[in-house]
């Protein structure tokens, strides 16, 4: 059943390194998949072609790979482009790319709704349904910096994180995104 498996990009690379051995592979296999999940962006397990068909099999029935979905996608006549980004169990929350002539800002969310009431905001209307968890947030990024690359040909220069929710009420989660996302 699905449902019981583990999001596989929840684990650290010492974890999946572990997770090998103790399965009778060498460790550097944890590495050669960590690197498919966080440098190559692997969707699915079929995708790591470095890796043996056995060991693809053993990790689908073990793990799954929640990666967030671009449901729609808008773009503004000043160049913003705002997603739409569907999680894996249906929540929705925002994304935005801000353009200017000297930079391209992601505008990234944090949590499903929010907690706080600020009086300005129409995010303080909807309930907070759950925090993202990093790779839901790194996700973000990854998209918005492949929309960047794609209209303005170039990365992204900066990130917010002023999409839906407030960031320090999620720290633990926002922090674990922001080293993956800053990783060489
Ligand atoms: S999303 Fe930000 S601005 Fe809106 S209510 Fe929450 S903390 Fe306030």
């Amino acid at each position: 059943m699905e449902i019981n498996k583990k999001d596989i990009r929840a684990l650290t690379k010492e974890q999946l390194r572990d997770f090998f051995v103790k399965e009778g592979d060498e460790a550097f296999r944890g590495n050669q998949v960590y690197e498919w999940l966080w440098s190559k962006s692997a969707h699915a397990f079929e995708d790591m072609t470095n890796i043996s068909k056995e060991t693809r099999q053993m990790l689908e029935d073990n793990f799954v790979i929640n990666h967030i979905k671009v449901d729609t996608m808008q773009r503004s006549s000043d160049g913003t482009v705002k997603n739409a980004v569907r999680l894996h169990d249906g929540l929705i929350v925002e994304s935005v790319l801000i353009p200017t002539p000297t930079r391209t800002t992601a505008c990234v969310s944090s949590q499903v709704g929010c907690s706080l009431d600020c009086s300005f905001c129409a995010t303080s209307r909807l309930k907070r349904m759950r925090n993202l968890n990093p790779d839901e947030i790194y996700d973000q990024v990854v998209a918005i910096d492949n929309e960047s690359r794609l209209y303005f040909n170039r990365p992204l220069s900066n990130i917010v994180f002023m999409g839906m929710g407030e960031p320090l009420m999620n720290y633990n989660n926002v922090i674990k995104a922001i080293d993956k996302i800053t990783s060489p």
